[in-house]
């Protein structure tokens, strides 16, 4: 049998599971920053977060970083990645439009609802 799976990941804010590629990476380097990965290929520890803005103010409200990452981020990085993410946010989704869109197809999983 192969069912061909989409990599799920959670949202630490919501804690929805979704295709990888809809979240946004945010990545705590081995330097101690912490980062939007829009490409999710930097190294260090990484969490996702929902592409929208509403969940990087949830994770803030929830301090949901903090505990995905095992460490201590100010409001300060907070507010500064959820500024960063509207930033970035076309880059985003230019991004994802670039990935090839074939993780669905054959196996036919639904994904969520
Ligand atoms: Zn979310």
């Amino acid at each position: 049998m192969r069912v061909r799976r989409v990599p799920l990941r959670k949202c630490i804010a919501c804690q929805e599971q979704k295709p990888k590629k809809e979240l946004i990476r945010v990545v705590r380097t081995p330097l101690g920053e912490v980062l939007i990965d829009i490409t999710g290929k930097k190294s260090g520890r990484g969490s996702y977060l929902c592409g929208n803005v509403d969940c990087f103010k949830l994770a803030k409200k929830s301090r949901a970083l903090d505990r995905a990452l095992k460490v201590a981020v100010g409001e300060q990085v907070y507010d500064t990645l959820a500024q960063e993410f509207i930033r970035v946010e076309d880059e985003f989704r230019a991004y994802q439009e670039s990935l090839p869109d074939d993780e669905e197809e054959d196996g036919g999983e639904t994904v969520g609802r």
